[in-house]
């Protein structure tokens, strides 16, 4: 949609909008938003809010705090779980320094490098999201507790399925927003969800994929529960992984689309150029420490390889047809920051193409059981720590190449500190609860 400053003014009168959340994510992925009064958003668009990007963890320092947030008309939504009178409405903001100049740091500058480059080599990049939480029962003074909401597996209906009504408000809100979701399902851990979204493009979908978040937040909460995005907020069961569906359109053309045996050249460079950075770059999809937990069970991936229907590898192509052909990425986790994720799966995608890197075999076979004739032994793994996925990241050209160095010596400085906190705490998992839990 490409909604221009006046219809959006006039939206708002008439709409009885009086209140305007300017939002943005910290480079960690954290929503954020500061809410100005209706009548100040003529000044908004014009010359921007300021705020103090000290205080953002991963910004600005002190000698040089003052950024400034520009709401995007196309992305304004009213939020359906504040009052109707008075109502609420929601922008995205793109963050500029005083100067004029975009903020690096900031992931939607970062995500539209991204989509340009894919621009400029004739390509449009399209993601569908799939996106796993658990729901957890709060405790008599409200705060959450770690037991499930339910004992339903995958698929389950009710009486056994207790989400049914929390999901059935949470797609009813993102379509009131203006976010399609495609599918919503009781997943296979006890209280866990999910929800699928129909694709679109990769800017609006980071964008919705934030957004989503907070629906599940708010609503789980009206609900009287605590919704959880933790990769692994319950051993021994499934944890919850954020499904990374893509395909490129060129000339109209989805370049996915598969005759059922092979693939455009380019999707296959495309994939195995992914593959090829994927653990350089996944401390930028897998965020916590937490997120090594979940690697290696539950369908979840824990060697860089592909394949078709087969749910082990880190790379599917599902049995899908026309425009909804893809690959999906399996690995990254509901933890991370979605814009520098998207942008950094585009441009190791795109760098493939640009080296018309060959797709290697693909692993036909269950990687996640025993493997008795010793297939896997000589396959890569994805780091198996925070500290290791961190130690890839700064030895990465790739990662120097598409980010700012400020924002990966920021967000890297912080995993590792993290890292280490982790490390000599007497209790992990304590440190996890406390640290991510809430
Ligand atoms: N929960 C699994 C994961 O961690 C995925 C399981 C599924 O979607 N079938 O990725
Ligand atoms: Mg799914
Ligand atoms: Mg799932
Ligand atoms: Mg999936």
């Amino acid at each position: 949609m490409n909604t221009t400053r006046s219809e959006v003014l006039q939206f708002v009168q008439e709409n009885d909008v009086k209140f305007i959340r300017l939002a943005f994510c910290d480079i960690f992925g954290t929503l954020k938003n500061i809410a100005i009064m209706s009548s100040e958003l003529p000044r908004a668009f014009e010359h921007g809010i300021s705020f103090d990007a000290s205080a953002v963890q991963g910004f600005m320092n002190i000698e040089e705090s003052d950024l400034l947030l520009f709401p995007d008309p196309s992305t304004i939504t009213v939020l359906p779980w504040r009052p109707q009178q008075g109502r609420v409405a929601r922008f995205f903001c793109d963050i500029r320094h005083p100067d004029g100049r975009p903020f690096e740091g900031d992931g939607r500058t970062v995500l539209g490098h991204a989509i340009e480059r894919a621009a400029q080599l004739g390509y449009t990049c399209k993601i569908g999201s799939e996106c796993e939480f658990y729901l957890f029962e709060l405790d008599a003074d409200g705060n959450p507790t770690l037991c499930p909401q339910d004992h339903a597996g995958y698929l389950d209906v009710s009486p056994m399925d207790r989400g049914e009504n929390v999901r059935r408000e949470i797609c009813l809100s993102l379509e009131e927003m203006g976010i399609a979701p495609e599918s919503s399902h009781h997943e296979q851990g006890p209280g866990q969800n999910e929800i699928d979204f129909h694709y679109g493009d990769a800017l609006a979908a980071a964008d919705n994929l934030a957004s989503f978040k907070s629906v599940v937040k708010a609503v789980a909460l009206q609900n009287g529960l605590f919704a959880s995005f933790l990769p692994k907020p319950l051993k021994n069961v499934s944890g919850s992984g954020l499904h990374i569906n893509m395909s490129l359109f060129r000339d109209g053309a989805n370049i996915f689309r598969t005759d059922g045996v092979t693939h455009c050249r380019d999707a296959e460079s495309f994939i195995a150029g992914i593959l090829r950075r994927v653990c350089e770059i996944t401390v930028f999809l897998n965020p916590l420490t937490n997120s090594y937990h979940r690697f290696g069970s539950f369908e979840a991936p824990k060697y860089v390889t592909w394949s078709h229907q087969n749910r082990s590898p880190l790379i599917r192509i599902p049995a899908a047809k026309g425009e909804y052909s893809r690959m999906e990425l399996r690995s990254a986790d509901p933890a991370c920051n979605p814009y520098f994720a998207f942008a950094l799966l585009i441009f190791a995608g795109l760098e493939g193409i640009r080296d018309g890197l060959p797709l290697g075999e693909p692993s036909n076979f269950d990687l996640l059981q025993v493997d008795l004739s010793g297939r896997r032994k000589e396959l890569e793994k994805l780091p198996e720590t925070l500290g290791a996925a961190v130690e890839l990241a700064r030895q990465s050209a790739f990662l120097r190449s598409v980010l700012p160095e400020t924002t990966i010596d920021k967000y890297l400085d912080s995993k590792l500190a993290q890292w280490r906190e982790y490390s000599i705490a007497e209790d992990r998992e304590l440190f996890e609860r406390n640290t991510y839990f809430e």
